[in-house]
């Protein structure tokens, strides 16, 4: 047997007025998602109750791993998702290059600067912290830091401070003497100067955020007795599966966005599942359609990773021993613009029971509840119906 998750990140949502009190998923034209359902059905909460809605959250349930048990920040995912190790007394915070003037969190990713810009700024960073202090460079205003034997300090993410005072959400102690201490070196830097001339955000403080230490997830392998192999273009994704021992699969133009190379994540997919039992292709356009809230390209992202994704998919299976499942990490409803943490439809296909059957894909077909994500992925895996 070979099993596919496929994973349309933020495609639930809530009924809008403007779809006739559809969803998107209910709107949109989705055949091939209606086929899947015609296996079993219900709805399933990711994210346990009490925590942030966040995909990485969502997605560790989805794989089998209980978040509350697991999850030790966002910062450590990351620095697995770029191959760095974390050791066992040290934690790794998320470093953010923000804009802060007058006290108020001005812009989170200070005028999204280069990362030719931020790496420059890094340097400053690690000239001026002692040697527990290590601060590597990523993808523009995206950086990372280890601090070793460090504190664990729950921070707000900037991105969720907006235009907010900075100092009810400031941290204390070492990590705001050394966000204090940079302040000037960064405010003078070249690269500062020259935003400034030209008008655009400075790079002017760090804020840490997303720490937590290094994570121990039992092997996929140990806990389920199966391979496995990922297929995504999004560095918590990537970062779990290292973690859990997944291969990672690597796709030439997978962009994160709606015009990623679906037919060639879909062959990725089929080339994994030559040596590993299970592949989990992620998708992550229709969750970029709502955080912008635009509802034609969520639907648009929906009907893609439909006909591109799981069509294909579909027809490979058709002469195979394989169960699909098919599901959402999350809701990201177009009139929030960001993630909640309601449940999600489900689908689980099995091509030994359920070809040429047809049902309803969306967030009002299924009736069982799983209250606790992490337990659907061994009913997938071993159970039969
Ligand atoms: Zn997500």
């Amino acid at each position: 047997m070979k099993y596919f998750i496929l994973l349309c990140d933020g495609a639930a949502d809530e009924p809008l007025k403007e779809l006739g009190e559809k969803t998107p998923l209910e709107y949109a034209h989705t055949e091939n998602m209606d086929r899947i359902a015609g296996g079993f059905t219900g709805m399933v909460r990711n994210v346990p109750q009490g925590m942030e809605p966040a995909s990485d959250i969502a997605n560790m349930s989805i794989l089998g791993y209980d978040p509350k048990k697991y999850y030790t920040g966002r910062a450590p995912l990351e620095l697995a998702a770029r191959n760095i190790p974390l050791k066992e007394n040290d934690v790794a915070y998320r470093c953010n290059f923000v804009t802060i003037e007058n006290e108020v969190m001005k812009d989170y990713s200070a005028g999204h600067l280069s990362t030719e810009e931020s790496e420059k700024l890094v340097a400053v960073l690690n000239e001026n912290t002692d040697s527990g202090w290590r601060f590597f460079p990523g993808v523009g205003y995206r950086n990372l830091l280890i601090w070793e034997g460090g504190d664990v300090v729950s921070i707000t993410p900037p991105h969720d401070i907006s235009d907010k005072h900075i100092l009810p959400f400031l941290p204390k102690g070492e990590l705001l003497m050394v966000m204090e201490k940079l302040h000037p070196l960064l405010r003078n830097h070249p690269v500062n100067l020259r935003r400034r001339k030209k008008g655009l955000n400075e790079a002017n403080y760090i804020w840490l955020w997303g720490g937590g230490k290094k994570p121990s997830f039992p092997p996929f392998k140990e806990k389920f007795k199966k391979t496995g192999a990922m297929v995504s273009a999004v560095d918590l994704m990537r970062g779990i599966a290292r973690l859990i021992g997944f291969k990672v699969m690597d796709v030439e133009g997978a962009t994160g966005f709606i015009d990623t190379n679906y037919k060639g994540k879909v062959e990725a997919a089929f080339k994994a599942l030559e040596d590993v039992d299970l592949v989990y292709i992620h998708v992550e356009a229709p969750d970029e359609a709502g955080h912008m809230g635009d509802v034609e390209l969520k639907i648009r992202a929906i009907e893609l990773f439909d006909k591109e994704v799981v069509e294909r998919v579909l027809d490979f299976s058709q002469d195979k021993e394989v169960r699909i499942l098919l599901l959402p990490d999350h809701p990201t409803p177009i009139v929030l613009k960001t993630h909640t943490a309601n449940p999600v439809p489900f689908a689980i296909w099995d091509s030994r029971k359920d070809k040429g059957k047809r049902g309803l894909f969306n967030e009002k077909s299924g009736k069982t509840i799983v209250e606790e994500g992490y337990r659907l992925l061994p009913d997938f895996l071993f159970k039969e119906s």
